[in-house]
């Protein structure tokens, strides 16, 4: 499934050049739980990430299903992350705001065009069932940032299974665990990877060794062991590879799937929300009265009639004069007025 052949890494920067991958090379295939072991620096991670696509590779090649990688563009490198491939990071990459179903289901929501359109009620179910896997149905209406450290870190394979990818890759999945947490994570990996390749980096490999079929072991940048510890569970493809080819009138489209989101965010911001809401309401409220004070002045003569300044005179030989009533001045007044002295009209 993954074939990497004399594979060298380097990475460069302005004063130096490190060697961080050195002639690897490895064959993965799904059954396997493979654990990748070695001191800090030996290129655990980089290998990895080279897998993922995230870190480029100078010499050797690497293929996937007999594809070579090295004709790869940027959108097969993106088809390959978005589908084949799901990561679990040490540090969980959760969304925090959400609940812990709704985390799972955001997953189904963002890949539903490749696992198919479902109903809420189908989706709510199909999440509850990967945390029951994980053993999170008691926490599912919990807010994510709520939940344990090892409950994070089981919430995220949740995740990575929702993905249903073949590969799932994990950096370091029990750094942040206590032993038993830790422990319980791996058992959890080594069910999943009977079903998927699971590759998971761990210097800890004492937590790992009763479950993993595969030890491999990377000192400066090269193989220093590849022991297989059992026998790899090579079970057929489950159900799991009928559910990515659902028919196209079953796709949710991309619309529907925003405003689930919507609906989410709405209800998992309350005080954000509100406060948003308000900000709107008082522009509103603002914009209205600017319209008001507009539709008050349109009628000039009106407005004037009222206004002191539409009279102001800043020459100091003219007078101005205006009935009280605002009616028209006749032929007597003005007559009156040119009887005042030095006044003319
Ligand atoms: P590990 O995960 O086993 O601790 P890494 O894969 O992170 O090892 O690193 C392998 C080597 O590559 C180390 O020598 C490290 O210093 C170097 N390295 C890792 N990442 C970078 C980077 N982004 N830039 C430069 N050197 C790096
Ligand atoms: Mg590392």
């Amino acid at each position: 499934m993954i074939e990497i052949k004399n594979l060298t890494k380097f990475y460069y920067s302005s004063e130096s050049v490190a060697l961080a991958l050195d002639d690897i090379s490895l064959t993965f295939a799904v059954g396997d739980f493979v654990a990748i072991t070695g001191e800090s620096g030996s290129g655990k991670s980089t290998l990895l990430k080279v897998m993922n696509g995230t870190e480029t590779y100078e010499e050797g090649e690497m293929c996937f299903d007999g594809v070579k990688t090295s004709a790869f563009g940027d959108e097969d490198w993106d088809r390959l992350r978005r589908e084949e491939i799901a990561v679990v990071y040490q540090d969980y990459q959760i969304l925090d705001n959400y609940s812990v179903l709704e985390n799972v289901e955001s997953v189904l929501l963002i890949c539903e065009e490749r696992l198919g359109k479902l109903t809420p009620k189908e989706r709510r179910a199909k999440a509850m069932s990967y945390l029951e896997i994980v053993g999170l149905t008691k926490q599912a209406k919990q807010k994510a940032s709520h939940i344990s450290s090892g409950q994070k870190q089981r919430l995220a394979i949740a995740r990575a299974l929702a993905k249903n990818s073949q590969i799932i890759i994990a950096d370091e999945p029990t750094g942040n665990l206590d032993v038993e947490n830790g422990r319980m994570v791996m058992q959890l990996l080594a069910e999943i990877a009977k079903t998927r390749l699971v590759i998971v980096v761990t210097h800890n490999y004492e937590q790992a060794e009763d479950f993993v079929t595969r030890l491999i072991r990377l000192y400066r940048g090269q193989v220093s062991d590849d022991i297989r510890l059992r026998e790899s569970a090579q079970l057929p493809a489950t159900g799991a590879e009928a559910e990515n080819h659902e028919t196209p009138e079953k796709r949710m489209r991309k619309r529907d799937a925003a405003g689930v989101f919507l609906k989410m965010n709405l209800r998992r911001q309350p005080i954000r929300n509100g406060f948003f809401f308000l900000l709107c309401l008082c522009l509103s409220l603002a914009f209205l009265v600017f319209l008001g004070i507009i539709a008050q002045n349109l009628d000039d003569a009106q407005a004037m009639e009222y206004n002191e300044k539409a009279y102001f005179n800043g020459d100091d030989t003219r007078i101005l004069i205006r009935n009280v009533d605002g009616s028209e001045l006749t032929a007597d007044d003005f007559a009156a007025i040119s009887q005042v002295k030095y006044v003319e009209r």
